[in-house]
């Protein structure tokens, strides 16, 4: 029996158990950027631009050695290993996917927070409801981090006023 394969003059099937490159699927990505924290070599990048209000995160297959961390931790399955293992190109930009997303505007000062549209939506399928007030999170989601504490300790001194003898 011949083992000699007509490959690459005939197209193959990598194995099921072969770790090929990852993919992000740009329909479940909420841009947490856990899989940017957990890639050793810097493969994935977070970007934000706080100016125009998007996220972009950024996988260059170029640098990534197929660990698969980034599958194990993604919160929501959008990264997958894959079995495609040609990945050559004269291009060095086929190497890199952008998956772009909107940053929540904070309504209280009108800056950009450094969270997502799709982070608050995930936060608000998973809180459980019997614990957290679903209609306070979403309106304290909208306001960033800065307002929210200015917010807190105006109120605290309303407060004090009010009880003061
Ligand atoms: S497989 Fe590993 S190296 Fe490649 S992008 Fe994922 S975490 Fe980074
Ligand atoms: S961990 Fe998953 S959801 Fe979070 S930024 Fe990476 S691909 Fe997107």
């Amino acid at each position: 029996m011949g083992v000699t394969l007509r490959y690459p003059f005939v197209s193959i099937e990598a194995p099921p158990e072969y770790r090929g490159v990852p993919h992000i699927d740009p329909e479940l990505c909420i841009g947490c950027g856990a899989c940017v924290n957990a890639c050793p070599p810097d493969a994935l990048m977070r970007i934000d631009d706080l100016k125009n209000g998007t996220r972009e995160i950024v996988l260059d297959i170029g640098r990534c050695i197929r660990c698969a961390r980034c599958e194990e931790v993604c919160p929501t399955g959008a990264v997958k290993m894959t079995g495609r293992f040609e990945v050559a190109s004269l291009d060095r930009r086929d190497h890199v996917e952008v998956v772009r997303l909107r940053l929540v505007r904070c309504e209280a000062c009108g800056e950009y927070t450094d969270y997502t549209e799709r982070q608050v939506v995930k936060a608000l399928q998973i809180l459980p409801e019997e614990e957290y007030d679903a209609e306070e999170i979403k309106a304290y989601s909208r306001i960033c981090r800065r307002c929210r504490r200015k917010l807190s300790a105006l109120g605290a001194i309303e407060a004090s006023r009010r009880f003061a003898p």
